[in-house]
């Protein structure tokens, strides 16, 4: 039809109806959510994850879709924001899915088991490895969709007061330590603590604890923990790669328009990487500055990790005896570590390693 019947035919009216249609019928809503973080504001880099979604979220659809950010207690404490996304109080929070151990286990393999994946691993499991599709089921009880939105990379295993050379030397020791990684220790005689990041130097000043892990060195500087204790081990086996989460209240998600649900997991794709990337870009001037402190750097040794390996192997028999849910992930989840392991170990273990030799070698670094 030529241009000048077709508007004989259906009026100016109509042809503009007809072509503004799209733009206006699908006009973008305004969207107002709550974010609360379990962490606090000072710690750029974890605290940080919520802002990078937020931004992202709000410069993807011209501001309609405003993501709040909220630091850990401001309206919701720390530990309370599974509870406050369960029942509605909030949209979402940012936080590290093992806190919540206590209402059930099995939410720690959304973030970290001692012994468990490193980042890219972590990754592959969840993104590629099926680890996403159980977690969600899992998650369903608790009226949260998930999306993994940061990570730390392996942890240091903390800051104590006395030296551990030998596994005897956790005897009576109160530690904070995050996750489940306080359920082996507990088998070595440790008193694992639940502490939000930003109450531990507190308590570790007072000797209400011996020790305390949180994260790593640009994190642990900024709360000031080798102030108190100078011997800082490593590595944090009960956190080899974990993930931060965005939780997110499944009602709350359902009404999205589909565009913003896609922006929303692509920002949280964006904070993962982010996150990570951060750390890794921060944590060796960090660690620099620890040492040239005063601070005493060592490895637990293989006795130590030996033993905690077995008291964790034990823990996760005696938890799949008793929860189904826990086994049902646990099994398909060994399974793909241990791939993940035998890979690794093929080429980035002996390409990593040889260029670790290779900086040893030459003092500053790898050799030109
Ligand atoms: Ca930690």
């Amino acid at each position: 039809m030529e241009r000048r019947s077709f508007i004989k035919h259906t009026g100016l009216a109509g042809i503009l109806a007809a072509s503004s249609a799209p733009v206006f019928a699908q006009a973008a809503p305004e969207v107002k959510w709550r974010l609360a973080s379990s962490f606090p504001k000072s710690l750029d880099t974890i605290f940080g994850a919520a802002e990078v979604i937020s931004k992202r979220v709000a410069a993807s659809t011209n501001n309609k879709f405003q993501i709040q950010t909220f630091a850990g207690g401001e309206i919701v404490p720390p530990f309370g924001v599974v509870d406050a996304v369960q029942n509605g109080t909030i949209q979402c929070a940012h936080t590290a899915p093992y806190y919540f151990f206590g209402k059930d286990p099995t939410f720690a393999f959304g973030c970290a088991i001692p012994f468990g994946m490193n980042y890219r691993q972590q990754n592959a499991w969840m993104y590629h490895g099926g680890g996403m599709q159980l977690m969600r089921e899992f998650y369903k009880d608790y009226n949260i969709v998930n999306f993994p939105a940061g990570n730390t990379g392996a942890q240091m295993g903390g800051f104590f007061r006395k030296e551990i050379k030998t596994p005897a030397d956790f005897k009576g020791l109160k530690m904070r330590i995050g996750g489940t990684g306080g359920l082996p220790l507990q088998k070595l005689g440790v008193i694992p603590q639940q502490i939000p990041g930003g109450d531990i130097y507190p308590a570790l000043e007072k000797g209400t604890i011996d020790a305390a892990e949180w994260v790593g060195p640009y994190d642990d500087e900024k709360l000031g923990l080798y102030k108190v204790a100078k011997y800082y081990y490593y590595p944090g086996w009960w956190e080899g790669g974990p993930e931060l989460d965005l939780f997110v209240n499944a009602k709350a998600y359902q009404d999205l328009p589909k565009d913003y649900q896609s922006i929303l997991e692509g920002a949280c794709y964006e904070a993962n990487v982010d996150m990570m990337a951060k750390y890794d870009a921060l944590n060796p001037a960090a660690l620099k500055k620890l040492i040239a402190g005063g601070v005493k750097l060592a490895p637990f040794s293989n006795e130590i990790l030996a033993a905690c390996y077995k008291a964790t192997t034990e823990t996760y028999e005696e938890i799949s005896e008793k929860n189904a849910k826990f086994k049902k992930i646990y099994e398909p989840w060994k399974a793909f570590r241990n791939d993940q392991i035998a890979w690794f170990q093929v080429s980035e273990n002996r390409f990593d390693n040889f260029m670790i030799a290779t900086g040893r070698m030459s003092q500053r670094g790898p050799s030109k």
